[in-house]
């Protein structure tokens, strides 16, 4: 069935104050009084697995929430839900006060704001009076959308604010902390915006911090993601050194986390098979942070280096190691794998 007349099927058949279609349980239990009146109707784009339990937050914490992604799959797990689903961002933007996007990349997002039937709707007035983009996105693409929104007028003033404003409010936790609603947002853009959408966030995680003008929660992100890689890389290798060295990596990472060496991906995440439970490496890899997704943030950390005439060697080492692991297949694998699979390190099950 073509997405439109599926769209329209499940936006006929479901309505989201429909009684029919109870709303998840939780969601029933918290009264819309509690909601903002400027925040009440909320878009959200992109229901990957981020996206999806992000939006699902929101419909718990009372929001009218209304849905779009090119995904018929995850349309329908919301039009089931009662959720009101949407054939194109512009209808999103027609009928939201606050429009948040959860996208792959630069270009999805570029497309889904400025792309024909896009939030930014050609030009014309837009009803959203706050864009929050989430996507992990450089800063350069984040300023140049948020000065687009701000250039469009509002068909209708909202409050104080005679145009409409963007925020970009990346996130780090990963997938069970967007399930969770713990997740931390890394904002960016004006900071009554934020103020006047904190209730938003809450809903959807737990820290939220202001790092100043548009494009600073990007640049934060992707910093963050390249000081990840930099230290699972590290980590990785000196494992691989000791194994190699006669010393087992359960060993070391008892030594490593009561010493110098302590860190996220020695304590939280090992990248061992055997030494850790609960983490993608005793999943076979599987689950965690994709091995793209760090590529592409390390694409962007290189990119915004080049443009600034930053030398970053270590960016654009672990950029080459994450995209060589991509083009052998592992993409989809999370970025631990490169322990196992580009070090060849040994499991320890
Ligand atoms: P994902 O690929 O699972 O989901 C992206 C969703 O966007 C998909 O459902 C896809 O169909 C949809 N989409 C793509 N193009 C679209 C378009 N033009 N219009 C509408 N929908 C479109 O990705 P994810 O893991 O949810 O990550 C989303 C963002 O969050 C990325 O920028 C990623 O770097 C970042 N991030 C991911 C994690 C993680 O652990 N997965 C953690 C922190 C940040």
């Amino acid at each position: 069935m073509a997405i439109r007349s599926l769209l329209k099927l499940a936006e006929s058949k479901f309505n989201f104050t429909s009684p029919r279609f109870p709303l998840p349980c939780s969601a029933r239990t918290i009264s819309s009084s509690s909601v903002p009146s400027h925040l009440e109707r909320v878009g959200f784009i992109g229901l990957g697995n981020m996206g999806s339990r992000m939006a699902n937050n929101l419909i718990k914490a009372g929001y009218n929430v209304a849905v779009h992604d090119i995904n018929l799959s995850v349309i329908k797990m919301f039009s089931d839900k009662g959720i009101s689903v949407k054939g194109s961002p512009m209808e999103v933007a027609e009928i939201s006060d606050v429009v948040i996007t959860m996208l792959p990349s630069p270009t999805h997002v570029l497309e889904v704001y400025t792309g024909s039937n896009g939030l930014l709707n050609g030009g014309n007035p837009v009803r959203p009076w706050l864009f929050i983009d989430s996507s992990t996105i450089d800063p350069q693409t984040t300023r140049k959308l948020s000065s687009a929104v701000s250039n469009s007028a509002l068909i209708e003033h909202k409050d104080s604010w005679n145009t409409p404003v963007m925020l970009d409010a990346p996130v780090s936790g990963g997938v069970s902390a967007a399930e969770t609603g713990t997740l931390t947002f890394m904002i960016g853009g004006l900071e009554e915006a934020y103020k006047a959408a904190e209730p938003l966030f809450s809903s959807m995680g737990k820290n939220t911090i202001y790092c100043g003008s548009s494009g600073t929660g990007s640049a934060a992100k992707i910093c963050n993601n390249l000081a990840m890689a930099v230290s699972m890389l590290g980590v990785s290798e000196a494992f691989v050194l000791g194994q190699s060295l006669g010393i087992k990596a359960a060993t070391l990472t008892k030594i490593f986390n009561s010493s110098s060496a302590r860190c996220w991906s020695s304590d939280t995440y090992n990248p061992v098979p055997g030494v850790m439970g609960g983490v993608p490496s005793s999943r076979n890899y599987d689950g965690g942070f994709a091995s793209a997704l760090m590529a592409k943030d390390l694409n962007l950390a290189s990119a915004s280096a080049k443009e600034i005439g930053l030398n970053c060697p270590l960016t654009s080492e672990a950029k080459h190691i994450f995209t060589k692991l991509c083009d052998d297949g592992l993409g989809k694998k999370d970025f631990s794998c490169v322990f196992r699979n580009f070090y060849n390190g040994k499991d320890e099950l």
